[in-house]
């Protein structure tokens, strides 16, 4: 049996709708197939008040053994470092994290709340708003650099907004089958399995891409051109399996059209939100996308793209379906 505590802080529950739709493994099959015992979860928890609390103070303490602790969500630490801006459970959420963490064999940070604190933690982060162990690229967050969970691991950050709800259950079972320590994390303690790659890696337009042929308007986008010169698109940037792992395995953002928007990398929601800058690439001097595919610069990107327009096929600018 591996047990499994999962709290919420600031958050808006995507992260539990996402999981509780996972298919490969279901949310059910973590209980069934992979001896997942959850001790209590927001949702799923049948114990209420006291009866909530004791199973809180029984980890906390060390009396219930704790494999998996998962936190959805930003700490919240407002106002003035109280954190009474988020109770829960007769004391600030804060509160419940800083004691159960350390009980814990392994800490998951789901959602990019949790892992470096989300869009609550854009400016002016008027909670005052950290994640687990990063606050936005900065590591530190609430828990600071140095912790480790019991089993010496950093906080394993599954980030999205939501996550992927395959991510999260494929992980817990790579903890419960023993395999906590074989997970390969990159800078930012993401699972490398699923965040090596690019959301454009897979991305059925990405021949459009390399030819540098622009979708120009909505809804020509899953037919023809790339989202990337005009929408924004910020799939070459932004590590992500959403093109490998599809969601509700049929589909992806860009498949159906819709520009990336790089939820999966701490500077997310890019711009701050700031008026015209959703879903529309931005440009120095109206012309140079501001920002490039990860590993190039902007010199070497204008080369590439003048050779890749003139060398661009026919076929590159025509519509991909014959109806
Ligand atoms: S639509 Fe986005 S992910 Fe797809 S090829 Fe273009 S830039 Fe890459
Ligand atoms: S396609 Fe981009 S914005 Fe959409 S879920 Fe994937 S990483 Fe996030």
């Amino acid at each position: 049996m591996t047990t499994l505590l999962w709290l919420q802080g600031g958050a808006c529950s995507g992260n539990t709708m996402s999981f509780l739709n996972a298919e490969q493994p279901s949310a059910c099959d973590l209980v069934t197939d992979f001896g997942i015992e959850v001790l209590w979860h927001p949702s799923l928890g049948m114990e209420m008040g006291d009866h909530a609390q004791e199973i809180f103070r029984a980890c906390a303490s060390g009396e219930q053994p704790l494999d998996i602790f998962v936190f959805e969500g930003t700490v919240i630490l407002g106002p003035n470092g109280t954190g009474r801006f988020n109770m829960f459970a007769d004391r600030p959420m804060k509160d419940w994290v800083a004691e159960l963490a350390p009980q814990a064999n392994v800490v998951v940070a789901i959602g990019d709340c949790a892992c470096w604190g989300g869009i609550p933690a854009t400016a002016p982060n008027p909670v005052d708003s950290v994640g687990l162990q990063y606050l936005k690229r900065q590591r530190g967050g609430f828990l600071g650099s140095e912790f480790r969970s019991k089993w010496g691991l950093p906080v394993i950050n599954i980030p999205g907004c939501p996550a992927h709800p395959d991510w999260v259950t494929q992980i817990l079972v790579a903890i419960a089958t023993g395999r906590a320590k074989d997970i390969a994390l990159d800078e930012l303690q993401r699972p490398l399995t699923f965040f090596k790659t690019f959301t454009q890696t897979g991305c059925t337009r990405v021949q459009f891409f390399e030819y540098k042929q622009a979708t120009k308007e909505f809804g020509q986008g899953t037919r023809t051109g790339c989202l990337f010169y005009e929408f924004g698109c910020r799939g070459p940037m932004t590590h992500s399996p959403c093109n490998r792992i599809l969601w509700n395995r049929q589909s992806s953002k860009t498949r159906a059209g819709m520009p990336c928007t790089g939820c999966t990398e701490p500077e997310f929601p890019f711009y701050d939100l700031a008026p015209g800058t959703v879903f529309k690439t931005q440009k120095i001097s109206g012309v140079i996308p501001k920002d490039i595919p990860e590993g190039t610069d902007h010199v070497t990107y204008m080369a590439h793209a003048a050779a890749a327009r003139v060398a661009a096929p026919e076929w590159a600018k025509e519509d991909m379906f014959v109806v």
